[in-house]
């Protein structure tokens, strides 16, 4: 059974745009981390690569898949041209 440290809002962690990761602060001094991939994937637990702490994070999938589309529909479509 799994027992999540604790449950933080997708709001409250820090987005790092370069390596598409998103932090939290660990209680040990490191930070938990989730990357934006895990997350489009329907991944919910970020973890702390310091100690064995694990959290929940809280996410609307649909929304975060949507905004993710948005950012990348420029290139896609391109894409789907060729394919067609
Ligand atoms: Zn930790």
């Amino acid at each position: 059974m799994t027992v999540f440290h604790d449950e933080i809002e997708i709001e409250d962690f820090e987005y790092d745009e370069e390596e598409e990761i998103y932090y939290y602060p660990c209680p040990c001094g490191d930070r938990f981390q989730i990357t934006k991939e895990e997350l489009l994937s329907g991944e919910e637990v970020a973890t702390c690569p310091s100690c064995s702490l694990i959290i929940k994070v809280i996410y609307d999938l649909d929304d975060f898949q949507a905004q993710s589309e948005e950012v990348k529909s420029k290139t896609s479509e391109k894409k789907t041209e060729i394919t067609q």
